[in-house]
């Protein structure tokens, strides 16, 4: 198979706009659950960049569980996004929910995000993997192992060799958090993979106390990479605030980081 390390024994390195991913350096993606006022994702966009980050995370189309959650601001989130890396830089990461705005996602998105709720939608799969834009695949909310490998098959067998695993918590009986991040997922997606393997501890946890000793033990346990939902106003977030760091904390793990990285 082309996920497969016997198939390429070498690390696949994915340059987005020369941000190297899967290099020996770690990319941390950071910004808001969802893009929300203009100047409120710019302003996220140079704290995280300040601090280290090297794209900007925001979702403009978000899968929310109940119909009557912020839905998210579409096309004109996407519009913020890409000014907030006019102004900083930062390449970015955003979700795609429907195959009828790939266009939209390829003008403006550095990285496609196909959500954990999308790792199986196969025709969403066959459409990214039909060109060569970066894809950040996350894992579904109950896939094993193997079918969040086939899911990266799908689209690399359409011809994009472009994607990056990334482990985001499964569903266990475990209650106290929101999701379980499956440590062991990550040498365990580094042997059997050549692909990049990017760790969220927002998702994998729900709880922003948790975001930096998970960020902290996936870096040591091998992760290329991390994408954490950064917020300056976590309480009135429209998404996700629970799960969402200060600025000021991600600036503080982002030198942890670099310690473990350094390290490994
Ligand atoms: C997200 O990253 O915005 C998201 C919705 O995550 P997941 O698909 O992992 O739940
Ligand atoms: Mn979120």
């Amino acid at each position: 198979k082309l996920v497969s390390r016997e198939f390429k024994k070498e690390n696949t390195i994915i340059d987005v706009n020369g941000v190297k991913i899967g290099d020996k350096k770690i990319t941390i993606m950071a910004g808001p659950c969802a893009v929300e006022r203009l100047e409120l994702t710019v302003g996220i966009a140079h704290e995280v960049k300040s601090a280290g980050a090297t794209v900007l995370r925001g979702g403009a189309y978000k899968p929310r569980t109940s119909p009557y959650s912020f839905q998210g601001l579409g096309r004109e989130g996407l519009d913020y996004l890409v000014e907030a890396k006019k102004q900083t830089g930062l390449p970015v990461v955003s979700e795609i929910l429907d195959t009828r705005d790939i266009e939209l996602f390829l003008e403006k998105a550095d990285i496609i995000q196909i959500g954990a709720r999308n790792m199986q939608n196969f025709e969403l799969l066959k459409e990214v993997g039909a060109y060569d834009k970066p894809v950040l695949l996350k894992r579904g909310l109950s896939a094993t192992i193997k079918e969040f490998l086939l899911s990266a098959e799908y689209i690399m067998s359409r011809g994009n060799r472009n994607v990056m695993l990334c482990e985001r918590g499964i569903r266990t009986f475990e209650t106290q958090y929101r999701n379980t991040l499956d440590m062991a997922a990550i040498p365990t997606l580094k042997s059997l993979s050549h692909l990049p393997v990017i760790v969220d501890p927002s998702h994998a946890t729900g709880k922003w106390d948790l975001v930096a000793p998970m960020s902290k033990a996936a870096i040591a346990a091998g992760a290329d990479g991390l994408l954490i939902e950064v917020h300056s106003n976590p309480e009135c977030a429209l998404c996700d605030g629970e799960e969402s760091i200060r600025p000021s904390k991600f600036k503080e793990l982002m030198g942890d980081l670099r310690k473990i990285a350094a390290a490994v």
